[in-house]
């Protein structure tokens, strides 16, 4: 069964898309059959992954208003070993588009409903909102949520209003989403911020904080300007490290779900 997450923060700039593009990669890496799927408007995961967003003949966006099909928006990107949905600057129109559309909340979930099985692993790489883009991302992660939190001073906050939003999303949409775990970025190793940070949200989620931690590392911010994930880019960096153990501690963790299922 293939497994799907969402990657979600309404904070900007916490690492969503660096932890989606670099998951996905050592997913793929692993032999995992990997979809990447960008709901951003900003489109930074199509972009970092080389592929440019001003020229995608279809994206994202025809596929939510279903004038496309998921194969015919669907890009192959051997040299990664992944494949991507992409996004276009175009998206932004969509929220607007599909307010009076019925099933809106559900367009991504039934468009990945048709690649069953055709992949181990789908990742969304959602916008920095709680939008009906983010939602839709909701609705389709039947697997549960990625939530990317920044080691930083506030980093809690907004984070109930998540927590919320996803209560209300399993309330009224999807009866199976869970919190899959909390990734923390950008960790910085000389400062008692961050570990304070690490503490902060280790007590308010109790079990759910990944034990890996991603570091700040340059390399990571490098790396989508060269259109390339970090295993590629810079493999071994402290970046990528953090990113290939902590996609090993999700793979355990949803082979142990598997077995107890
Ligand atoms: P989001 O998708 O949540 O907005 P990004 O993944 O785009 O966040 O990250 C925001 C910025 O921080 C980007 O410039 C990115 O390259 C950089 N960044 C993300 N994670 C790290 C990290 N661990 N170390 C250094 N820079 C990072
Ligand atoms: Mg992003």
């Amino acid at each position: 069964m293939t497994k799907i997450y969402a990657i979600v923060n309404q904070k900007g700039g916490v690492g969503k898309t660096t932890s989606v593009i670099n998951l996905c990669a050592y997913l793929a890496g692993s032999g995992r059959r990997t979809l990447l799927v960008d709901i951003d408007p900003q489109a930074n995961a199509t972009s970092g992954l080389g592929v440019d967003k001003t020229a995608v003949p279809l994206s994202i966006y025809e596929l939510l208003l279903e004038e496309a099909s998921v194969d015919s928006v669907r890009i192959s990107l051997p040299e990664f070993k992944l494949d991507i949905v992409p996004s276009s600057p175009g998206l932004s129109g969509a929220e607007v588009e599909l307010v009076n559309a019925i099933g809106r909340e559900y367009r991504l979930q039934k468009a990945l409903d048709g690649l069953n099985g055709r992949y181990d692993y789908i990742l969304i790489d959602c916008p920095p909102s709680l939008s009906l883009l983010t939602v839709n991302a909701l609705t389709a992660a039947r697997d549960g949520v990625l939530i990317p939190v920044q080691c930083e001073y506030l980093a809690l906050e907004g984070l109930s209003q998540l927590t919320q939003t996803i209560d209300l999303v399993r309330k009224y949409l999807n009866p199976a989403l869970s919190i899959r775990g909390l990734i923390m970025t950008m960790y910085d190793s000389r400062t008692n911020l961050s570990r304070q940070v690490v503490e902060e949200v280790r007590n308010y989620f109790p079990g759910k904080v990944f034990r890996t931690i991603v570091p700040r590392n340059v390399r990571l911010s490098e790396a989508p300007s060269f259109g390339q994930p970090i295993n590629i880019y810079a493999p071994t960096s402290p970046g990528a490290l953090a990113y290939k153990v902590l996609t090993s501690e999700i793979l355990k963790g949803d082979q142990v779900k598997e077995t107890t299922a």
